[in-house]
């Protein structure tokens, strides 16, 4: 089977819109806009093949219609969203096979950033490395604002997230990096891998390459959003707070409040 090219195509300010590739056939995930991956098919000579949608923001699919431009190419997207274009509709546990480039997904709800927002899991590449496509669900270091959905909720969401493989890459649809790891070491000043991936990020941003994908394992490590649970996360939190944390539920509600205001 041949390799797979997983390319983060920036767009907006600070957005990727992931194209994943066998050569000649690409997939288009989020396509908020459409000139830049336009460019890019046409620099690779690639030809699309399908798109898949996360959520209803516009900077997520304020590209389709321009980047179909009338080709019969199938739109996949959530079930719970109203989005225009989408030719096929998808819910938790729902499977998705496209030819070429061959590719199979499985399908998770993860609600929080908005109500019907999903994710697509892919369990192996040729690889064997799996993948996810999260959208604006889990970021590197960090995790999506709640729009529409509970805190509960997107507990939920990311626990479904954290227990994918360790080794998942993770094709986070924004390069948010930087700025959620000062919060993180806000919340975690003496995690060693989380300073040792600051330095890491920052060197590859200085040099203006992406910090992504990230995967699972590291997003344990390092993500105090997969960490409200842990005893020192909730003692920083306590102490900088002053709040009670009677459980994890409240130590990432209270979390993701501090984020929102964090400068
Ligand atoms: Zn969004």
């Amino acid at each position: 089977m041949n390799a797979l090219e997983y390319v983060p195509v920036p767009a907006f300010e600070d957005n990727y819109i992931w194209v994943v590739s066998d050569g000649q056939h690409a997939v288009v995930v989020d396509p908020g806009e459409a000139a830049p991956v336009k460019a890019y098919l046409a620099k690779r000579g690639w030809r699309l093949s399908a798109i898949l949608l996360t959520h209803h923001h516009q900077d997520h699919v304020g590209g389709v219609a321009d980047l179909l431009n009338g080709q019969a190419v199938p739109v996949y997207g959530p079930a719970g969203e109203a989005i225009e274009h989408l030719t096929q509709r998808l819910k938790n546990g729902d499977h998705v096979t496209i030819a070429a480039p061959a590719l199979e997904f499985s399908v998770l709800d993860v609600p929080g950033h908005t109500s019907g927002h999903i994710a697509y899991f892919q369990a192996a590449d040729p690889h064997g490395t799996p993948h996810v496509f999260c959208g604006d669900t889990l970021f590197a270091c960090g995790c999506g604002r709640l729009f529409e959905g509970t805190p509960k909720q997107m507990l939920a969401s990311l626990d479904a997230l954290a227990a994918l493989p360790g080794a998942t890459e993770v094709h986070c649809a924004h390069e948010y990096t930087l700025s959620n790891i000062r919060f993180a070491l806000a919340c975690e000043p003496d995690n060693a891998e989380l300073q040792a991936w600051r330095d890491k990020a920052t060197e590859l941003r200085a040099r203006h390459v992406p910090t992504l994908p990230t995967t699972i394992a590291h997003e344990r490590a390092v993500n105090p959003f997969l960490r409200a649970g842990d005893p020192s996360v909730q003692t920083s939190l306590r102490d900088q707070l002053h709040e009670k944390i009677p459980d994890r539920l409240t130590a990432f509600t209270l979390m993701r409040e501090w984020k929102n205001r964090f400068r």
